[in-house]
């Protein structure tokens, strides 16, 4: 039987830590911690961690035909109890050092760049456009990785070209549009807008484009639902509305612009937020949250 203490800790981010297994793989472990408005809150939702590795599962098999993804197994003896429902084997990569935004939809970083310039990451939009408004198509717009508490920052294709060289910037390009078009596709089967997503990709040892990290959760996605989609105001967020709207808040007593890290988040919102995820992963997917180990 394997423990978490036997592998090594290669990484932590946000929410998620990784190990390494052997030289080849990795344990992906997703946390239940929760990030709203650039914080970490000091409160974890249960089982988000378990909920948002389902939902890359469920992403990933849906994605495998139109491209390689990590992915190795959710159910391997080498996951240890302690961690299983929510840790991934997964195969190790050389990551690209970029965020792979595709937009189908205004709103967020994009809207900001969009009424100050015209462009989102040097892509030209036509007039008239505004919040939560559809794009004639969905396009590429990247970003690079900032450090725990900074914004990521959008750049230009170009940019990323001379990032990553010409050929892998265009590949991941191609990936990042092809793979939205496909979620996009499928989440609107179940009722829901796929307006944004982030992925990240990383290169094997036979040099292949794979899709890695986390994939289509509402932590790397906005998810809106289709019912009730107007544009001209923002939608509501489906994941973390509640956390949000308690955070701003008169009982939170919480200043969104100060020094103070956020407060700790009542019971209500925990278990309103909790039932929230679990909702999201079923419609996504179709599938009941209990059958998840
Ligand atoms: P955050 O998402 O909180 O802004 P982060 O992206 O640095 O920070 P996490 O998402 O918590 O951290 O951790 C995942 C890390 O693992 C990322 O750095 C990601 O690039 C990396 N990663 C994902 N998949 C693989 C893989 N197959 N091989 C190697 N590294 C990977
Ligand atoms: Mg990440």
């Amino acid at each position: 039987m394997t423990v978490l203490a036997d592998y090594p800790q290669v990484a932590a981010g946000k929410v998620r830590e990784l190990y390494a297994v052997d030289d080849d793989l990795l344990l992906f472990v997703a946390s239940d911690r929760i990030s709203a408005y650039d914080h970490v809150l000091a409160t974890p939702i249960p089982d988000k961690g378990r909920v948002l590795t389902a939902m890359s599962v469920f992403w990933f098999e849906l994605l495998a035909d139109e491209i390689g993804t990590h992915l190795v197994s959710a159910d391997d003896p080498r996951i240890p109890d302690e961690v299983r429902g929510r840790a991934l084997l997964v195969r190790k990569l050389r990551m690209l050092p970029v965020e792979a935004v595709a937009r189908g939809y205004l709103t967020g970083s994009g809207l900001i760049d969009y009424d100050r310039t015209g462009e989102v990451c040097g892509v030209a939009l036509p007039p008239g456009l505004f919040e939560s408004s559809k794009l004639p198509e969905p396009i590429f717009t990247p970003a690079t990785k900032a450090a725990i508490g900074e914004h990521d920052e959008n750049v230009t294709y170009d940019e990323v070209a001379a990032l990553l060289g010409e050929e892998d910037a265009s590949r991941v390009r191609a990936a990042t549009l092809k793979i939205y078009l496909r979620a996009a596709e499928h989440a609107e089967s179940r009722g829901l807008i796929l307006a944004d997503t982030k992925f990240e990709f990383g290169v094997d040892a036979a040099g292949e484009l794979v899709l890695a990290d986390e994939v289509l959760t509402p932590d790397s996605s906005r998810f809106w639902p289709l019912e009730g989609y107007e544009p001209g105001r923002p939608q509501p967020s489906f994941d973390k509305q509640f956390v949000r709207n308690w955070l701003l808040s008169p009982e939170a007593g919480w200043d969104r612009h100060g020094e103070l890290a956020p407060p700790a988040l009542p019971d209500h919102v925990v278990e309103a937020t909790r039932l929230r995820y679990i909702e999201a992963y079923e419609r996504i997917t179709g599938r009941a949250f209990a059958d998840w180990p």
